[in-house]
């Protein structure tokens, strides 16, 4: 079921879809079983999507078998000449992608609009490091010997991804698993399958073959179990909270599947007392606000110094006044509805407790009810004992810890189990290589409030997950080595 008035708004309608895409086919469920999609905005179905059974799942895997059989030996400028169709529709499609996003994520529209470039922007470096896939020779012990090695693809894969990003967490596996000659099952988060299918559309029109991407919508768990169980799924990668990941880990310990897993994050953010203050801000309302605070590089930890923590805080209460909160299409939104009830509670619970141990707001105001819509806030004189310390917040809360010493600042961002993103702002050359050899994060930011694009490697390390996606590096992961000995020449 589509909500059909939504669909007429799309100058091309044909991208809102409500079937699964396997094998270059779109189906429903055998028993026609549904889940709905909501706008977290109106709180309103907006469409159905198939609630696959386990045999459709499993014959899904199978036909993702057959054409991993063609695929794999494919010519790596087929491989890239079909992805670089897929980016130049998603790019030619880029408003409607947007809208569809928007209506079931809530991002405000220009945000979208950012993240469909971001989601492509994967696709074209993988279209081009398709034909970059080198192997390598090596001495051989004796004159009448060669030793060389190949790589070749990881074979049939699957992805489960999240909802905070719901188009570019795809690319970011897909693309260069379809590079590499993979094929790959997706089963995009609950929430938001309508980018996938969207993309699954615009895969069929760029003339990527049945069976190389699938998009299997339905039940987490069962979907999870389905593919982890799966003798034929050589590799699993996910983004996701750090508890399903590691359950995913589990149950693909019996078929020692490889994996890539993107974690949880709890991301400090270090102001110290030389750093340049109107940069400090800008960086942290970009890491901080964007995506209302959904994203695991979200700084999670502000620590400020002492000697700038009031003047830091005054700038930054200025800049938190001018975000707008509401609906994503309306004008000059900056801040959309959080994804859903859970996501408000959580806020919620970090503010509270904050407060009781002996925090306040600066700006902003506890959520209440049960409304998606949270105003940003932050808090002043947050301790390392209070909830936004210790877990990822996951919403629009800034909290601003203050400290005395380069060592007291490192300590505390390293006092976690998470090690995905972290920033710090100094001007200071001795102190920003100091800091930044001994932050244990698999991405930091110097001066800088972004750190994930296309060419560089994202990923994690200690809870935050194995792995890197993007750059140089995203392509390995989805490529075997087999070592090549010639004897008798
Ligand atoms: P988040 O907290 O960001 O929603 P989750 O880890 O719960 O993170 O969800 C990320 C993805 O994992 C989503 O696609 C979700 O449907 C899926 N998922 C959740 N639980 C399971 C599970 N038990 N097995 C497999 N996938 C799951």
């Amino acid at each position: 079921m589509i909500d059909l008035q939504i669909q007429s708004s799309l100058t091309d309608p044909s991208l809102l879809v409500d079937t699964a895409y396997i094998n270059g086919q779109w189906c429903s469920a055998k028993d026609d079983a549904t889940i709905d999609v909501i706008n977290p905005s109106s709180k309103k179905i907006i469409a159905t999507v198939p609630d696959l059974t386990v045999d459709q799942v499993r014959q899904a895997i199978n036909d993702a078998n057959t054409a991993w059989k063609t695929w794999k030996s494919s010519p790596a400028t087929e491989r890239a000449t079909k992805l670089a169709n897929w980016y130049q529709l998603m790019m030619d499609n880029q408003d409607d992608l947007a809208r569809i996003m928007t209506l079931e994520q809530g991002k405000p529209l220009q945000e979208s609009k950012g993240e469909i470039t971001y989601a492509a922007s994967f696709i074209k470096w993988f279209a081009e490091e398709a034909r970059r896939i080198n192997g390598e020779t090596h001495p051989a012990p004796t004159s009448d010997r060669r030793l060389m090695t190949v790589k070749q693809p990881v074979g049939v894969c699957a992805a489960i991804t999240p909802w905070n990003f719901p188009a570019a967490m795809i690319t970011r596996k897909c693309a260069p698993a379809i590079a590499a000659g993979c094929t790959i099952l997706v089963k995009p988060a609950d929430l938001t399958p309508l980018s996938a299918l969207a993309l699954a559309v615009l895969a069929d029109r760029a003339g990527i073959p049945a069976g190389v991407f699938n998009v299997v919508t339905g039940n987490a768990k069962s979907i999870g179990e389905t593919f982890t169980s799966s003798e034929i799924i050589r590799k699993l990668t996910f983004t996701g909270s750090t508890k399903v990941g590691s359950l995913l880990m589990a149950q693909s310990a019996p078929t020692v599947k490889r994996l890539s897993l993107e974690l949880g994050g709890n991301a400090p953010f270090i102001v110290f007392e030389d750093a340049d203050i109107d940069e400090a801000v800008s960086g942290l309302m970009i890491s901080k606000f964007r995506n209302a605070g959904q994203t695991c590089v979200c700084a999670n930890r502000v620590l400020v110094h002492d000697k700038i923590y009031d003047r830091f805080t005054d700038s930054l209460v200025n800049a938190v006044r001018t975000l707008k909160v509401g609906d994503g299409f309306a004008e000059n939104v900056t801040i959309g509805p959080l994804i859903n009830e859970n996501a408000v509670a959580k806020v919620r619970a970090h503010i509270e407790d904050s407060l009781q141990k002996g925090a306040s707001i600066a700006y902003g105001e506890i959520p209440s009810g049960d409304d998606l819509f949270v105003t940003p806030t932050i808090l002043r004189d947050v301790t390392t004992d209070m909830l936004p310390a210790t877990e990822e917040t996951f919403g629009p809360l800034a909290p601003l810890i203050r400290f005395h010493t380069d060592e007291e600042a490192l300590k505390i961002a390293n006092e976690t189990p998470y090690g995905l993103g972290a920033y710090y702002y100094t001007q200071n050359l001795k102190r920003a290589w100091h800091v930044g050899e001994n932050l244990e994060f698999g991405m930091i930011g110097l001066n800088s409030g972004v750190i994930s694009m296309d060419s560089s490697p994202f990923g994690g390390i200690k809870l935050s997950g194995v792995g890197r996606e993007g750059s140089n590096l995203g392509i390995e992961e989805y490529l075997e080595v087999k070592a090549w000995h010639i004897g008798s020449l």
